[in-house]
């Protein structure tokens, strides 16, 4: 029941009508019987400093960023947590007696889903694609102390620049390059993180960036496309032998982050998997 002790977290995007980080967040408070509700907010592009100064006022713990505002948010806040001012970009607000510090909890929702699989220490990684998604990754596995990173992009140039902005900020072994050279680079890769939106609904059965001669057996491949569950890419990659990490773990991963930052509580991660797992 919501009553005036109800503490609100929530979610401002434009679109948010089919996010499933409400039920996820909701299903988790519930579980842990903790007073919390998560309520999703339509907040348009220009009106997102008004919503979060009104957050504040309104008393509202938390909050959830998605598009279009996760590097806009930044010159509204207190305080921005390193790994969220590296990246340049926040997905997690906490309010806190008067103070709104952002984080950004999507980077480390991959790192955590990979690290479900395999270390991601010392591995070598190779990247598809230079997006908002693969710059919060790419910074978060640099700090989470990978061997190296190979940044691969339709537009080489984007994956030049994202290169160039990781290594001006961090000591780094990354290299980039076009689609042309994903073959060479994945024979002594480790790791394979696709975070383009290729096969994603309706579009599941495009062309994926790799097939399974591509790739081999000691090869851990992440697709953060969600919807389906089992992408164009991760069926590919089960024909070789790979092990496959959905999307579905990243989205889940980075909702645990956030709720340990607003409850300071560690997040039934399985509770808010069956309910992710549900609504797909
Ligand atoms: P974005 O900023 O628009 O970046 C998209 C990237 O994909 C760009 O590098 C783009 O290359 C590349 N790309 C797009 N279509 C392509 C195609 N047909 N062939 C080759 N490359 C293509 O998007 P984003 O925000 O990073 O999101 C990317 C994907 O990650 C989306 O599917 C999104 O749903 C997913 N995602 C999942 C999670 C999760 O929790 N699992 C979280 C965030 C995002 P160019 O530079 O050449 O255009």
């Amino acid at each position: 029941m919501i009553t005036g002790k109800t503490n609100i977290v929530g979610l401002m995007g434009d679109p948010v009508e089919h996010s499933m980080s409400p039920p996820m967040h909701n299903a988790a408070f519930e579980h842990l019987g903790l007073d919390y509700v998560y309520v999703p907010f339509n907040v348009k592009k220009n009106a997102l400093g008004e919503a979060i100064k009104g957050a504040g006022a309104l008393g509202i713990k938390g909050l959830n960023l998605t598009i279009p505002h996760k590097t806009s948010a930044l010159k509204f806040l207190d305080v921005i947590d390193e790994a969220a001012e590296l990246i340049g970009a926040v997905n997690t607000l906490k309010f806190d007696r008067g103070t709104i510090t952002g984080y950004n909890t999507d980077g480390l929702g991959a790192v955590k889903a990979l690290e479900e699989v395999i270390p991601v220490k010392n591995k070598n990684v190779v990247m598809v694609g230079a997006g908002g998604a693969a710059r919060a990754v790419a910074f978060q596995l640099i700090l989470s102390g990978i061997e190296s990173l190979t940044i691969i992009n339709r537009t080489p140039e984007k994956a030049l620049k994202l290169k160039n902005d990781i290594k001006s900020q961090i000591e780094s072994n990354i290299s980039s390059g076009s689609l042309e050279i994903l073959e060479k680079e994945l024979s002594g890769a480790d790791i394979l993180i696709d975070t383009t939106p290729i096969g994603m609904y309706p579009h599941d059965t495009d062309i994926p960036v790799a097939n399974a001669s591509m790739m081999h057996s000691d090869l851990v491949v992440n697709d953060l496309v969600y919807n389906p569950l089992e992408t164009v890419l991760l069926k590919e990659a089960e024909k070789a032998g790979a092990i496959t990490v959905s999307g579905l773990k990243m989205l889940l991963y980075q909702g645990a982050e956030a709720f340990k930052i607003w409850t300071n509580k560690k997040a039934p991660v399985d509770i808010m998997e069956k309910t992710l797992m549900e609504l797909l």
